[in-house]
């Protein structure tokens, strides 16, 4: 069947752009067209189908329009006996700046197929065409092949590589580098900003290139990083040949902030191999229509996410203080998390299109983070392979392996294969590991692993010279409600959850004396660890008094330290791992003096 979208955003009116898709080569009574009910890359059932209207046919010729039946929120069926070609006709209503947008403006389109272009069932694997009607003095930026420059038309090999590949148009900056030979371009649309264009090309282009060395080769003949400005922020999605980021305008300065953005941008790169490649079976092709779980997205996400940062470190761009303060800021959020071990981080992956997506109250005392817990056996499982091995493999060796059997050949990973792929990509026995930290829930100790590397790990010590005072803890999260403190959390085993408190309470009163949302943290420090309280509290509008104590602030910062004494092996594996030489811890004297 031959397939074109049509894309006519000349007359903007209200955020709305009128679509139409012709279809030629129809043998069949009938036919569906159905919208995606989830992006790639974002796992959960969400509604794009909402700024859909106004949805009709008509037989090719003008003669006469063609039965259309809705027959659920995302799927139409056409009437279509002794009908060969057909124009379908639709509106839709765009204005959302997320990673995953369709986005009309007067100056600009954000189009991701998936929430504006719906598929015709049975023929997801035929090319599709998209020719574009736009405001002339706009430019377009996709990694979709170009078939016509007038009007600009594009054509996709499947219909999951048009989902795969956004386009943008309108007046966005275009900057391009080629790292390794290969064109990537950088384009930036939005407003304001307050990036240094020879700077974010260089970087990036570290990035390009250290990724590059990490897996050995790219599948690349050129790539998009998009980029928008934005009020809000929205972090990244991945693509194949593509990545769509929104941060906030002011995302590349100070230095601090410019990293984050950076460890987005090597985050969603790394993906190019990890996930759109490298992928659970599951992955691709696509079922767009219901959830496809897998077990493998803490590989897929927690994973990416410890190369992106490791790939800073490589480029430079972390120095190793940097990069062993990110990795213990990412330990510290795991064990902050009371339901950390609830779950295994297989399972973990496989809800996580109901426990990530959409968490609620209870959520951090009954799940975790795939990202985060992932990350964090990702680094444990790395410096267990450099050490048993002598530094002869890691975590890399593990992923070229992944590159060369699946990814490269385009095979995807049955559930249950990751083990066996890294155990014949070390040439170890890995079962222990996996059986505790991937598919069990064994609390994962990261001290013994850090040993490997010469270092330990903890809380940070008191500076000596920190005498600020200790507020009393009570093991809540809490929000602004209209000036009062509204809970939204309580966690597991703290001195509010012992005492009674619940989500949805407000608390007005310590001992008696009011309390506010903004001085809240404050006046806790008039009541240091152990201290008995009264706290009164609003429960669904009628007041309680509840008797707690207050206990002792878990660790709020953690840190990898050199150990002392580190045997030649893990000074080695220090030095292969940071690229850096393993260094004595300092003396007391020294301490001192500094
Ligand atoms: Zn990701």
């Amino acid at each position: 069947m031959r397939i074109r979208y049509r894309v006519d955003a000349t007359v903007v009116e209200g955020h709305r752009a009128r679509f139409s898709i012709e279809l030629e080569g129809v043998d069949a009574p009938s036919l569906d067209l159905v919208l995606p009910s989830w992006v790639p890359g974002s796992y959960h059932l969400v509604n794009y189908v909402r700024g859909f209207r106004d949805l009709s046919a008509r037989a090719a010729g003008g003669t006469g329009s063609v039965p259309v039946q809705r027959v659920g929120s995302e799927r139409w069926r056409l009437t279509t006996a002794g009908i060969h070609a057909l124009t379908v006709q639709y509106t839709v209503y765009g204005h959302q700046m997320v990673t995953e947008a369709f986005d009309l403006t007067s100056d600009h389109l954000f189009l991701n197929a998936a929430l504006s272009l719906p598929y015709v069932d049975g023929h997801l694997q035929e090319p599709v065409e998209v020719e574009l009607h736009l405001p002339p003095d706009w430019r377009v930026v996709t990694e979709l092949e170009e078939v016509s420059a007038r009007p600009p038309t594009y054509r996709a090999e499947t219909y999951d590589e048009l989902v795969d590949s956004p386009l943008d148009a309108g007046h966005p900056l275009v900057l391009t580098i080629r790292p390794h030979g290969i064109p990537h371009r950088i384009s930036i649309c939005g407003e304001g900003g307050n990036y240094e264009a020879h700077r974010l090309e260089e970087d990036l282009g570290k990035i390009v290139d250290a990724s590059i060395r990490l897996v050995g080769e790219s599948p690349l003949d050129s790539y998009t990083f998009f980029v928008h400005l934005n009020d809000v922020p929205d972090g990244g999605l991945e693509h194949a040949s593509s990545n769509s980021a929104v941060v906030i305008r002011n995302a590349f300065a100070p230095l601090e902030r410019y990293q984050r953005f950076l460890a987005l941008q090597s985050h969603e790169y790394f993906h190019l191999w990890n996930v759109k490649r490298i992928r659970p079976k599951t992955l691709g092709p696509f079922d767009y229509t219901r959830e496809v779980p897998t077990g493998q997205l803490w590989w897929m996400e927690g994973t990416t996410d410890y190369f992106a940062d490791l790939i800073l470190r490589r480029a430079g761009l972390f120095s190793p203080t940097k990069y062993l303060e990110e990795t213990a800021k990412i330990a510290k959020n795991v064990l902050a998390t009371p339901g950390r071990n609830s779950l295994s981080l297989e399972e973990l992956s496989r809800i996580a299109w109901v426990d990530y997506y959409q968490p609620f109250e209870e959520t951090p005392n009954q799940s975790a983070s795939y990202y985060g817990k992932g990350y964090l056996a990702s680094l444990c499982l790395d410096l267990e392979i450099r050490y048993r091995t002598e530094t002869r493999a890691s975590l890399e060796t593990v992923v070229r392996r992944l590159w060369t059997e699946y990814g490269k050949p385009g095979r995807g990973l049955e559930e249950g294969e990751l083990q066996p792929v890294a155990e014949r990509a070390t040439g170890l026995d890995l079962s222990e590991f996996f059986d505790r930290y991937v598919r069990g829930t064994v609390e994962l100790d990261v001290e013994p692993f850090a040993r490997y590397a010469g270092l330990t790990f903890g809380p940070r010590p008191k500076a000596p010279d920190d005498d600020a005072p200790e507020p009393g803890y009570l093991g809540i999260r809490f929000e602004d409600a209209g000036g009062f403190v509204r809970l939204t959390h309580v966690l597991l085993d703290t001195p509010g959850h012992r005492g009674g408190l619940s989500p949805g309470d407000e608390i007005v009163a310590l001992n008696g004396s009011k309390v506010s949302f903004p001085k809240f943290a404050k006046e806790l420090e008039a009541y240091p660890p152990g201290t008995p309280v009264d706290v009164a509290v609003f429960r669904r509008g009628y007041l309680r008094h509840l008797a707690l104590t207050t206990g002792k602030s878990p660790p709020e910062k953690y840190r990898f330290a050199p150990a002392e004494p580190a045997n030649d092996l893990s000074r080695k594996v220090h030095a292969n791992w940071l690229d850096a030489p393993w260094v004595a811890p300092k003396s007391e004297a020294e301490s001192k003096t500094e």
